[in-house]
């Protein structure tokens, strides 16, 4: 993404709905004042795109200028109510690959009202996986689930990023935030990922937190943290988090990076409620539009926009989301605010910290995945299914006298073991987990024991709605035991 800093970079400019079109103004205003060397594509996306029939909401033009430029500055954009519309965001992070989400947040005290002086986190989010795989089914009449997919190329990529993004940037630390006491697989592959790499980065601190005390302690004690790196949903929310204690989620930028792609966007929505106002505050895409220059290779105008911003903050020229009468100067709106940071282009702040020569904070190219050689068994199935009836002993002894190469184990409902010994008080729904194993100890599972079982059990009328293969890899359980086994 590096370019040659005396030609101007061509980037692909989507100005949004809402408040998009008056913050983007402003934005490209200051970028131009600066003398950014920029040459701008125009782009369609959002509402009317999603309206005339596009259902992410993303021309095919759009594609074809982004593809082209592998840049994007994207304003808010607003996603129609209704069904069948695709998330723009999400659609557009996982085509074209940009799988770390990076947001610093900062305090801007006593300038900006802020819950904490010294917040001066970045939050390094995974970007593509997890939850956000969008792979959801309604299974039974009571059960709907949602895949949580996790990669270990996904993980590597994401982890690596951060340290690397840690060194480029001189901090100090790198904090791992996942939930896998309770996901030991999920959540645990992350963790184990991070515990890998991090060795490769000496001079790098490193630690790990559970995502609720973690997200606990970074509302209260931001300052204990550094660049944080967690999955996509724990990211989502904690970065929310971080910008509201710090001051106004109309502050922060974020820059969705891939290999060959990047997008920069403010974090905060499309703001219908005070859109065409001239009252947003055009900070966060500011902030946004500063990170795609420095990732451009203009650092030299990434600087001078971004201390010409903190002076204008110092100065207390302020927008409505983070005016205080006993702080600020001056009440502006969103074009008066960018005419602001202009007058001071080439000024520095005299008491919030200046910024010098900003890094890049980019990677180069990441090491290619390299799929180990493993061992890979079937050991036995767990087979879901749809039974209506609130006795596990029932489905339990039915499924037990089942005669073939895989006996029944056991049976879960909601995770929970429910036969054989299940207790009375659990409450149990008309989704049964039913994990058949090998008769003979140890032995593994062939495709037709398996296809044999299921011919079982439709010829005795279960409803049964998926399965699940269990598999040993390297004799490793890939496959997590049931609660209270
Ligand atoms: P929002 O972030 O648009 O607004 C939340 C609150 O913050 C509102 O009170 C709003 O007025 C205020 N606010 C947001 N940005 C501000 C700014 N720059 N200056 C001053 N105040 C600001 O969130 P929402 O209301 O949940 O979502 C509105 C729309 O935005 C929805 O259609 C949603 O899908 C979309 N959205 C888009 C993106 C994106 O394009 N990246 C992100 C989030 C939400």
């Amino acid at each position: 993404m590096q370019t040659n800093p005396e030609t101007p970079t061509r980037i692909s400019v989507a100005y949004g709905d809402g408040i998009g079109p008056e913050i983007m103004g402003a934005v490209l205003n200051i970028l131009e004042a600066a003398q950014a060397r920029l040459d701008i594509d125009v782009v369609e996306m959002g509402k009317k795109s999603y309206l005339e029939g596009h259902n992410a909401g993303i021309p095919a033009s759009t594609w074809a200028s982004i593809q082209s430029n592998k840049v994007l500055l994207k304003a808010p954009i607003t996603t129609p109510q209704g069904g069948g519309y695709k998330s723009l965001n999400v659609t557009m992070r996982k085509t074209l690959g940009l799988f770390a989400n990076v947001r610093p947040t900062l305090s801007y005290e006593p300038y900006v009202k802020s819950k904490h002086r010294d917040i001066d986190v970045v939050i390094i989010r995974e970007n593509e996986e997890d939850l956000y795989a969008g792979i959801e089914h309604r299974q039974t009449t009571d059960v709907t689930q949602c895949l949580k997919l996790i990669t270990r190329p996904g993980c590597e990529r994401i982890i690596r990023y951060a340290f690397e993004y840690a060194r480029a940037n001189g901090r100090k630390k790198v904090s791992c935030f996942t939930k896998d006491n309770i996901m030991k697989a999920t959540d645990g592959l992350f963790h184990a990922v991070f515990n890998e790499i991090a060795p490769e980065y000496p001079d790098i601190e490193t630690d790990h937190w559970i995502i609720d005390i973690a997200s606990a302690k970074l509302a209260n004690e931001p300052e204990k943290f550094d660049v944080i790196v967690t999955l996509n949903l724990y990211g989502d929310i904690i970065s929310d988090i971080a910008s509201e204690i710090a001051g106004s989620v109309g502050l922060c930028g974020s820059a969705n990076i891939g290999q060959t792609c990047a997008m920069f966007e403010a974090i905060h929505g499309s703001a219908p409620d005070i859109a065409g106002q001239d009252i947003a505050n055009p900070s966060g895409l500011l902030h946004a539009a500063i990170l795609m220059l420095n990732a451009i290779g203009q650092a030299d105008v990434a600087t001078r926009v971004h201390n010409a911003w903190l002076k204008t903050i110092e100065d207390g020229v302020h927008t409505a989301d983070i005016y205080d009468a006993k702080l600020s100067q001056s009440k502006v709106g969103t074009q008066a605010f960018a005419q602001a940071v202009i007058e001071r282009l080439g000024q520095q702040p005299q008491h919030l910290k200046a910024v010098s020569g900003e890094k890049h904070g980019l990677p180069g190219a990441l090491p290619e995945y390299r799929r180990p050689e493993v061992k890979k068994e079937m050991v036995g199935v767990d087979v879901f299914i749809d039974w209506p009836h609130a006795n596990p002993d029932e489905i339990g002894q039915a499924l037990a006298a089942i005669d073939g190469d895989l006996v029944l184990k056991m049976i879960t409902n909601r995770g929970i073991k429910v036969y054989p010994e299940g207790f009375s008080e659990t409450f149990c729904t008309d989704h049964w987990r039913c994990r058949f194993v090998a008769k003979a100890t140890d032995a593994s599972v062939g495709h037709a024991q398996v296809i044999h079982l299921l011919q079982q059990l439709s010829q005795q009328g279960w409803d049964f709605i998926k399965t699940e293969g269990l598999y040993r890899f390297d004799g490793v359980n890939g496959f997590s035991m049931a609660q209270g086994e």
